[in-house]
């Protein structure tokens, strides 16, 4: 057995998402580092590190052992997904603060300052205290300023990054270390090998040495985007803010967002409904009663993504019915009950559809494993 002389990780070839990966050419010379470890000291990069839910947990739980900061950082995109399960138990002796990424992507009608209240509530149900609630783009620098003034002030020298994948943890870090480096008075110096296999990089931030420790993201499956190849994933997740996609709906209409998802409006009042998803993504609105032959047989065509390849992996859409109240008192008793003042229905890592409370019984489609969220609407 091989080990990674800067993490101690096992090293592997196979799978390049998981701890140790080396490529095939590295692996056979003396004393190689893994691929993150290798970024980390010639670049100053972090990459992420994906682990299966009790790999993570118990990687993670070490935090206990040597308390700190750490910034939660959260998807604004994926709330729900974004929060990760027993974060309670691991993060009770720590200080934690909130980081909200991606607000870049929020349309323009959206104050992101206007979620903190939902957003720290919707922790807080978790077990989590949580003390500040920052809004950041970690791909824009948005924000960035004021998370390293706190990061500055707060007493802990020892800063943990904790996240699921994808939340933009490592563009995140990234930015930090870049940023400190701008200002030429970054220091790096690697954490030896520990068990906890986290790496950590001392950043001078406004004088104050901080050690900030990367943690592995955690791969939940209940993200769209976690079964598309990066060719889909271009045109399926939001890469610009969203510009709201408006269609006036009739009762026995549908709604496909490529073969993502399917939205059909069954009965109700005529109305608008808003689709805030990625730019590019085809929305394609036919006869509620032509769906399932175009959902069966006319995918590549007519709904274009997931391509031929993400098909076979591609999860069963399934139904969730949805009504608003009006209307489910006189419905089985598994249908969603959507409030008159409107709701956003989550589409995780895509984005959302808003429906503004009009009378509505219809049925979102999406695919098996990933949840159904309803949220009072952002707009
Ligand atoms: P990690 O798995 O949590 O480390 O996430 P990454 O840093 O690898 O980011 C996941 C994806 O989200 C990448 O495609 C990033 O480019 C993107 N991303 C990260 N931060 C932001 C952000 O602030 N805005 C936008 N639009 N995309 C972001």
């Amino acid at each position: 057995m091989k080990i990674c002389s800067g993490c101690g990780a096992e090293l592997q070839i196979q799978d390049e998402n998981a701890p140790g990966y080396v490529t095939s050419s590295a692996f056979t010379r003396e004393n190689p580092l893994c691929r993150r470890c290798f970024r980390l000291r010639h670049y100053g990069e972090f990459i992420r590190v994906q682990l299966g839910a009790d790999d993570y947990r118990q990687e993670v739980s070490r935090i206990r052992e040597v308390p700190g900061r750490v910034l939660y950082v959260l998807d604004v995109f994926d709330l729900s997904g974004s929060m990760i399960p027993g974060a309670a138990d691991i993060l009770r002796s720590c200080e934690v603060d909130l980081v909200v990424n991606k607000i870049d992507l929020l349309p323009r009608e959206v104050v992101p300052a206007r979620l903190e209240h939902w957003i720290r509530r919707e922790v807080e149900k978790t077990g989590v205290q949580v003390n500040g609630v920052f809004f950041v783009s970690a791909e824009t620098g948005k924000g960035m300023k004021e998370i390293k003034e706190h990061l500055a002030r707060v007493p802990e020298s020892i800063i943990y990054a904790l996240g699921t994948a994808n939340v933009g943890k490592s563009t995140l870090l990234n930015r930090l270390i870049r940023n400190s480096r701008e200002e030429s008075v970054f220091t790096t110096s690697r954490v030896p090998g520990t068990t906890l296999r986290m790496v950590g990089q001392k950043v001078e931030i406004e004088g104050n040495t901080k050690q900030i420790m990367d943690t592995p993201g955690l791969l939940q499956g209940t993200r769209i985007s976690e079964w598309l190849c990066p060719k889909c994933l271009k045109i399926a997740v939001p890469r610009a803010q969203l510009r709201p996609r408006i269609y006036q709906l009739r009762p026995a209409q549908t709604i496909f967002l490529g073969g993502l998802v399917r939205f059909d409006f069954v009965s109700g009042a005529p109305q608008s409904v808003v689709f805030y998803v990625s730019n590019e993504l085809p929305v394609h609105r036919t006869k509620l009663e032509r769906a399932p032959e175009i959902q069966e047989h006319r995918h590549q065509e007519i709904l274009k993504i997931p391509c031929r390849d993400c098909q076979e992996n591609y999860p069963s859409l399934l139904p969730h019915k949805l009504a608003t109240r009006r209307i489910v008192s006189a419905l089985s008793s598994n249908v969603q009950v959507l409030d008159v003042h409107g709701v956003d229905l989550v589409l995780p890592g895509l984005g959302w559809i808003t429906l503004f409370g009009s009378r509505f019984e219809g049925t979102l489609w999406l695919p098996e494993g990933v949840p159904l969220t309803i949220r009072r609407r952002f707009i």
